[in-house]
């Protein structure tokens, strides 16, 4: 059996990789896999279990209540008592989403952006176990599952922790436990192309520390013997930003606008009006069809959804304010491409994200 090192690096597309340049030289053999529509959620739920959002439910951090809901997120709505400038506020917000954490048992990631206090009566947070530590996600197996399943010593990075902690420990951690399997999980790529976009001036020393980090972790599981494969994975890529839309009251009354698109509940009539209300600021419009063509989750995300060209954002959002670099496309635009990378050469059938999780399975034979 070969010993595996995955390294998921957010915001590593296609285009991102090559301007990394020579300096990966652990992971020669290059492709590019097209990644799924919504946010980081989604793409990590889909690398984790192989499997689409329609399948294991994950797109965006926000959802509709279902049906038999347990009104998770419905106390927060009296934040509305608070004046704006300050429940809006980032310390605010965090200290708010840390004590509904720990009130609720919620071990995943819990952020609250800048979501109207009244749209909590009606939204709900899916993710709401540690995807790295849970045996499914929404019904399907993660790797990491079965990997542990088959008696295989596993390594993931705390996700908890800072960066440069989490990264900077990863090395030693390694050394020690001599992992069968090791998930690195790299944020720093796509913190900096938010903030500064692909052409920013601090993204070259961003890039130089990631590949030193990279070479570190590769040296640190060969050091544990036998045969090595690295894999890097992206889940997507980034566009920079050329234009910021205002959403104003666009979009049916219930709505939930994330930076790249805005999702809509409603009835016909309503969704029509929005449509047409929508369509002039030039992006696409995905109802009941289309939304099952992108394999979106049924109605938790949207009886509609639509999606502003690549290129532009919602600003204010929901999720936050302005940004120099965004991604959550149409999966067509080339910022929703996600890059992959390896030690040794990898299948032409690898063509989608939902693609990479059946081959981490069949090179640690847990198939
Ligand atoms: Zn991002």
């Amino acid at each position: 059996m070969r010993r595996l090192l995955v390294i998921f690096v957010d915001a590593l597309g296609p285009a991102q990789l090559e301007a990394f340049g020579g300096r990966l030289p652990m992971v020669p053999e290059r492709g590019a896999v097209r990644g799924v529509l919504g946010y980081s959620s989604g793409a990590l739920a889909t690398v984790l279990t192989g499997e689409s959002p329609a399948q294991h439910g994950r797109m965006c951090l926000f959802a509709h209540q279902a049906p038999g809901h347990d009104h998770l997120l419905s106390p927060l709505k009296w934040l509305g008592l608070l004046p704006r400038w300050l429940h809006e506020r980032s310390p605010v917000r965090r200290r708010v989403a840390r004590a509904l954490a720990a009130w609720r048992g919620l071990s995943g990631y819990v952020a609250l952006g800048r979501v109207p206090p009244e749209a909590f009566s009606w939204l709900d947070l899916p993710e709401r176990d540690d995807l790295f530590e849970a045996d499914e996600i929404g019904g399907a197996r993660t790797f990491l599952a079965d990997a542990r399943d088959a008696g295989l010593r596993t390594y993931v990075t705390p996700w908890q922790r800072p960066e440069d902690e989490r990264l900077g420990q990863a090395a030693a951690d390694i050394r020690r436990e001599r992992p069968d399997l090791a998930f690195v999980y790299v944020t720093a790529l796509d913190g900096v192309l938010h903030r500064e976009g692909n052409g920013g001036r601090g993204v070259e020393a961003v890039r130089r520390t990631i590949a030193q980090r990279i070479e570190a972790v590769t040296e640190a599981m060969a050091a544990g013997g036998g045969e090595v494969v690295t894999l890097m994975v992206g889940d997507h890529g980034m566009a920079d930003v050329d234009r910021v839309i205002d959403p104003g009251t666009r979009g049916t009354r219930r709505r939930f606008v994330d930076s790249t698109m805005m999702r809509m509940w409603g009835g016909a009539n309503e969704l029509e009006a929005a449509r047409r209300e929508l369509l002039p600021l030039g992006g696409t419009w995905l109802g009941g069809a289309e939304l099952a063509a992108n394999d979106v989750p049924q109605r938790t995300y949207g009886d509609a959804i639509y999606v502003l060209p690549e290129g532009s954002i919602f600003s204010p959002s929901y999720v936050g304010g302005r940004a120099a670099g965004m991604h959550g496309y149409l999966r067509q635009a080339p910022s929703a491409m996600a890059a992959v990378a390896s030690s040794h050469a990898l299948p032409a059938s690898m063509r989608q994200l939902e693609d990479v999780g059946g081959w981490v399975r069949a090179q640690l034979e847990v198939a």
